[in-house]
């Protein structure tokens, strides 16, 4: 109620001169004390504060970017000077000339660089856990709302500031409530067991290029279709017990690629950031540490390709919102550009311990925001001359005639069109020849981007000392996109007589009776899945020969009915050949129940495998440790997949205890402890015994060896010399098995662990095969990325599939769906859970 009003007195007041005084803080508009201990707006107060700011001020705009996953309003507020604001279209027109000048003469550059202002892009919050920013923006905003002093008005003239609270609104709810619901209880301030985000969680910071996510896609499109800022910077808060806040300048290492006044206006901001800080007796701020500058996947990341000035910060964090008290025995580095912890000239002032609350974390961020404004404002007219020039030298890197082309002519045509679409999406301009080929010439503003993600990586192998060990990645240090989606795009030349791309229509036409789909795209689950809920279909598990065709063992025949309801679906450049009849010598495909294993220390192979089991139709069912536990699995279940969690975790409910390592693990309410325990791999193994079918992924096929006793060990666990941090590497694929019918002979398998099987001969009553192995020489083994030691997983078994009882296995010992960023390798889980319902 209280609320209701409040809006409704600031609608009315308007109209009034003096309105910016009356302007509501949050404190008063949400009747909570906003930053004191223990207290949280959640995101819907966040977005009703806005809208009243919205209502209240000139200088704020509230803009609702799309729907999240579970249909909150993901916004943007443009904050800046009344006139900015009312000129925004002129100011976005300039910042989009500005972000593609091909065409402009100096003067007319010149003239945009007079006129334009400084487009800066923040987010927050894409953690839930790191509530702080969602907080400090609606103050920030306030201050920026109603501020009558000249310095603050001076910058909101010169910059156009786009703050988003939050870009995981989902999670944010989640987050607060179950903070709120716990409150007072021992449980206060501690993990929640779930995911902070209906599929992907704190993964969601390792969605940027392949853009599956809801808020992912709402976020990409307001940066690169509509706003094109200069300079993004992403609000994060890290662990409790070491430096209070890191600014950059990054650590190493740095991608050569990006352009150098990407960095150089990064580290003007953030030596201004760690100078304010300072200033205000802000200690234990730290720059060249931990976090990198060659990584893709994070938010303001990507965008380093795409010319952005993309800044980081992370401050440490509370517990929540409850204070915590950090000894000073506690307090360590530990990390990248921090071993001890103690003054270092990037560390001149280190935080000598103590309690440490949310108005902390709120503090610090407000101050580096404040810092990132005024340098936006000061060098208002360098960072747009420098935003041209990077993307003139984006432009300049490559000839005209200098391309890549996805042909439309190869094994995975859907493939192909997905990726077209991913570049279109990312803001990248394609061309079509008349056959369908797609082009993409490098010599436009994002060919750097173009090139990174669709060429291999090679990992700097940076060392701080020498002689020592190298910088080792900060997450995976492999996206070459070609490799992941198993699509073919190669360098080309440009040819002539091309038109803009468009997307491909899903025109699935019913002129048959009966429709073959050819194997080996995961997007045929799509069809298939759908397919199979209205009619029948049914796959060649050996080539055929029929009617002058050749099909290959894979191929799906769909009947009428089934390819009505897949046509209604459709997937763009998807194959699709009318025939006669189904042929006789195929065997029906049922549509698998599939049980999906969820820990309660949220997984987020859980939650990537959910989704990407859900995008293509299979319709898992969460199977928590008390569900299997209670056995009698196989009335519900065909297949059962256990995401890649290890076994440890698995079978305890709690992680491998670190050696050397001191680490507490707090306790979770009792519900949510424990795993699967004896029960839970009983039931298992019942269910497999009696004819189940169970997939395990990664990491979680160490439990299904151990406690299926399966004749198969991890060959590398023991090899000292393997290193290997996210990486692509070549697969050979043995054809002939239910699992890897259709797919090519050669694969990119996804890796990121010290994983691959030998196997040993079992006796009669048991068939195990090896479905893929990595090449017999090491020099083969990587296609992109960084690893060591090739030589201790060369030739040995990357996947493999055994039957055990009436029922099956299926250890695919790499990351099949990563992320769901590796559409090549779907195949092999999609295979598997189709084979369990499989004569
Ligand atoms: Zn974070």
């Amino acid at each position: 109620m209280r609320t209701h009003v409040l809006v409704a007195a600031a609608v009315a007041l308007l109209a009034g001169p003096a309105r910016a005084a009356s302007v509501p803080s949050p404190s008063e508009f949400l009747g909570m004390a906003v930053g004191a201990d223990r207290t949280v707006a959640d995101y819907r107060q966040v977005l009703a504060y806005f809208k009243a700011l919205d209502a209240a001020s000139a200088r704020v705009e509230v803009e609702v970017l799309g729907k999240t996953t579970l249909g909150e309003d993901l916004f943007l507020a443009a904050i800046s000077s009344e006139t900015n604001l009312a000129n925004k279209k002129r100011l976005q027109e300039i910042a989009r000339r500005i972000a593609d000048p091909r065409g402009l003469s100096e003067a007319e550059a010149e003239a945009l660089v007079h006129e334009g202002k400084v487009f800066l892009f923040i987010t927050c919050n894409i953690h839930s856990t790191e509530i702080a920013a969602s907080q400090m923006a609606m103050e920030w905003a306030h201050a920026l709302a109603t501020a009558e002093d000249t310095e603050t008005k001076r910058r909101l003239d010169e910059v156009v500031l786009l703050l988003l609270p939050s870009i995981n609104p989902d999670g944010q709810v989640m987050e607060t409530e179950w903070y709120r619901k716990n409150l007072g209880t021992r449980y206060e301030g501690g993990r929640m067991p779930w995911l902070y985000h209906p599929y992907v969680g704190h993964d969601n910071n390792r969605d940027w290029f392949m853009l599956t996510q809801k808020e992912t896609q709402a976020v990409s499109r307001a940066v690169y279709h509509e706003w094109l800022p200069q300079v993004w910077l992403d609000e994060h808060q890290m662990g409790a017990t070491g430096p209070r806040m890191f600014v950059p300048p990054y650590a190493e290492p740095v991608d050569p690629d990006i352009h150098p006044l990407v960095w150089r206006d990064v580290n003007l901001i953030g030596a201004n950031m760690a100078f304010r800080l300072e200033q205000a007796k802000k200690t234990g701020v730290i720059y060249g540490y931990v976090f990198d500058a060659y990584w893709p996947g994070g938010t303001k990341n990507t965008a380093w390709w795409k010319n952005i000035s993309g800044l980081l910060t992370e401050v440490a964090s509370a517990r929540f919102a409850t204070p915590v008290r950090i000894e000073r025995n506690e307090l360590s580095g530990g990390g990248k550009g921090l071993v001890e912890y103690g003054p270092q000239t990037n560390f001149p002032s280190p935080w000598p311990g103590g309690t440490w609350r949310l108005r902390d974390v709120m503090d610090y961020e407000r101050i580096a925001s404040d810092a990132i404004l005024e340098t936006c404002a000061e060098r208002r007219a360098d960072f747009l001359r420098n935003a041209l020039e990077r993307a003139r030298a984006a432009i300049a890197t490559w000839s005209v005639r200098d391309a890549f082309r996805i042909p439309a002519d190869q094994r995975d045509a859907a493939g192909a069109a997905r990726l077209a679409a991913l570049l279109s999406e990312h803001g990248v301009e394609l061309q079509a020849a008349p056959d369908g080929d797609v082009y993409v010439p490098l010599a436009q503003p994002y060919g750097r981007f173009v090139n990174e993600l669709l060429t291999p990586q090679r990992y700097p192998e940076t060392k701080l000392v020498p002689g020592k060990d190298i910088v080792r990645p900060y997450d995976v240090a492999a996206w070459t996109l070609p490799l992941m989606m198993g699509v073919r795009a190669e360098r080309a030349v440009l040819p002539t007589g091309l038109a803009p791309w468009k997307a491909v229509p899903a025109q699935l036409p019913l002129d048959g009776a009966a429709f073959a789909l050819a194997p080996g795209s995961p997007e045929t689950a799509r069809l298939v899945n759908v397919g199979l809920r209205a009619g029948t279909a049914r796959v060649a598990r050996a080539p055929l020969s029929e009617g002058g065709h050749e099909w290959p063992a894979g191929t799906v025949f769909l009947d009428l009915a089934a390819a009505k309801a897949a046509a209604a679906k459709g997937v763009p450049g998807q194959s699709w050949t009318a025939v006669p009849s189904v042929p006789a010598a195929t065997e029906a495909l049922r549509a698998p129940r599939v049980g999906l294993y969820k820990p309660w220390m949220a997984s987020m192979d859980e939650g990537w495998t959910r989704f990407v089991l859900e995008q293509y139709g299979f319709e898992p069912k969460t199977l928590d440790n008390k569900a299997v536990r209670a056995g009698g699995l196989l009335a519900g279940f065909d297949a059962i997949v256990l995401p890649d969690v290890t076994k440890e975790l698995i079978a305890t409910g709690k992680p491998k205890r670190d050696e050397g390592a001191m680490r507490y693990f707090p306790e979770l309410p009792p519900e949510f402890a424990g795993g699967l325990d004896k029960e839970g791999a009983s039931a298992l193994k019942d269910f497999v015994e009696k004819g189940g079918t169970l997939v395990a992924l990664s990491s979680s096929t160490e439990y299904v060896i151990d406690e299926l006793a399966l004749p198969v060990r991890n060959a590398a666990a023991r090899s000292s010399d393997l290193a290997i941090a996210g990486s692509i590497l070549r697969a050979e694929v043995a054809p002939g098995h239910p699992v890897t019918d259709g797919l090519p002979r050669e694969v990119a398998v996804f890796q990121d662990e010290a994983l691959a099987f030998d196997t040993v001969l079992p006796g009669p009553e048991m068939d195990r095969r090896v479905l893929a192995s990595y090449p017999a020489a090491p020099a083969d083994v990587l296609l992109s990325g960084w690893m060591r030691g090739p030589e201790a997983i060369a030739r040995k078994a990357a996947a493999v599939a055994l039957t055990v009882g009436k029922g099956r296995v299926v250890l695919l010992g790499f990351r099949a769906q990563h992320r769901a960023q590796t559409p090549g390798t779907f195949p092999f889980l999609f295979n598997a859970l189709y084979w369990s319902t499989a004569k």
